[in-house]
């Protein structure tokens, strides 16, 4: 023993927030800062879908009507992610867990290993505001960095800040329609984690309204504090 108080075990960071808070671009920060993985269902998700594996083939049609994955998919997708070796440096969980039972289905998982999840950081935001953050979202195919037409736009019209590609996607889910129904998810299903990890004394609380290079210093304050 060195005498510090270091964790033996790697940190594991929750973003909570519903669709546009900023989990994603927060995550990626994170991932700079401290070395962090990021670890995004829907981008899990989105990668089944694509690969036509069984659980893409099952999750194409709920993510598509802005409803909420089944559990068991959601953690057959992240367990095996989970375990590869790159996600020993810990990980930025975004956009996971979204249910009670996905919250007390990691605990069992990290329990197994004798780890427990540092800090569940809730982003929070005026949820209808999301409506207008979603709209202008678009994503660097080849380097995933996120951008905004509007709040974070790209230097050069049509090309990535971060590696010069002109390969800009935008979600098919991010539409007027389908938002609603996520944010409608979100409210009745993923919001009670907010108590879930209160009651566990793991809940920090960052306001998400402001601009992106402030909520990544509050939140690089709290991440610094629970893995110190
Ligand atoms: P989430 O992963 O929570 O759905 P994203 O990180 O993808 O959210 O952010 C949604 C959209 O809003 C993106 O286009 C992103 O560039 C933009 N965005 C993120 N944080 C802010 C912020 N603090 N203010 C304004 N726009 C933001
Ligand atoms: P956002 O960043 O807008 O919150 P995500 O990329 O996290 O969206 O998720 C996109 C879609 O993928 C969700 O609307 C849902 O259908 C599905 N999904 C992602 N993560 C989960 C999860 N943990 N549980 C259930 N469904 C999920
Ligand atoms: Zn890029």
């Amino acid at each position: 023993m060195d005498g510090s108080n270091h964790p033996e075990t790697a940190p594991v960071l929750i973003l909570l927030g519903p669709p546009g808070a900023g989990k994603g671009t927060q995550a990626r920060v994170l991932q700079e800062k401290f070395g962090l993985v990021q670890l995004s269902t829907g981008d899990l998700l989105r990668g089944a879908v694509a690969a036509g594996t069984k659980a893409g083939k099952e999750a194409k049609a709920v993510m598509e009507a802005g409803g909420l994955v089944s559990d068991s998919i959601v953690l057959e997708v992240l367990s095996d992610r989970l375990s590869e070796p790159d996600c020993a440096a810990g990980v930025v969980l975004d956009g996971f867990p979204r249910t009670t039972g996905q919250a007390e289905a990691l605990d069992e998982m990290l329990a197994v290993s004798g780890q427990k999840i540092n800090a569940a950081i809730a982003l929070e935001v005026d949820n209808v505001k999301m409506v207008l953050r979603i709209a202008g979202r678009f994503t660097c195919g080849d380097c995933g960095e996120g951008y905004h037409d509007t709040f974070k736009p790209t230097t050069t019209d049509g090309v990535c800040d971060g590696c010069g590609s002109t390969n800009m996607t935008r979600r098919a889910d991010d539409n007027a329609q389908t938002v609603m129904s996520r944010l409608d998810a979100y409210q009745l299903q993923t919001e009670p984690l907010i108590s879930y990890y209160d009651a566990k004394g793991a809940l920090s609380r960052v306001d998400a309204m402001g601009d992106i290079e402030a909520i990544g210093q509050s939140i690089a304050q709290i991440v610094s504090k629970v893995t110190a």
